[in-house]
């Protein structure tokens, strides 16, 4: 399902235009405009979930699934064995702006800023 007036539900119906680099039909995966990183994309449930907190267990296989192709990227984008980190800022203070479930990948160089 997706929400009128949430940049990330445009984008999966390519209402907003952005280099999507994996697509199925649960999951689209695409370049941050805003790269943090030499890789940064932004790997999104389809269907609108507004953060980590709506995923219930009906959405485990979602999730699961949606883990699956970040390790499938991970290979294609040659970070498998060099690293990379995966991040999810849920709520005002995790520092979330996009009201979509989102998972940050981030590589390609040494990244530093653990936590906090
Ligand atoms: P958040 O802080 O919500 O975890 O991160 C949202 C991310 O979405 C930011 O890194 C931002 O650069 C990215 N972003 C926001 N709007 C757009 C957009 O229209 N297209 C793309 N490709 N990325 C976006
Ligand atoms: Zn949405």
């Amino acid at each position: 399902m997706q929400v009128a007036d949430c940049v990330f539900c445009k984008i999966a119906l390519r209402e907003i235009p952005s280099e999507i680099v994996y697509e199925d039909d649960e999951v689209i995966a695409f370049k941050d405009n805003q790269p943090l990183a030499p890789v940064h994309l932004l790997i999104i449930p389809k269907n609108h979930l507004r953060s980590l907190n709506d995923v219930t267990p009906e959405y485990e296989t979602l999730i699961g699934h949606l883990f699956g192709v970040i390790q499938r990227l991970v290979e294609e984008l040659g970070v498998a064995e060099s690293g990379y980190r995966v991040v999810t800022n849920t709520g005002a203070d995790g520092g979330q702006v996009v009201g979509h479930l989102h998972f940050h990948l981030l590589g390609g160089q040494a990244l530093n800023a653990k936590i906090g």
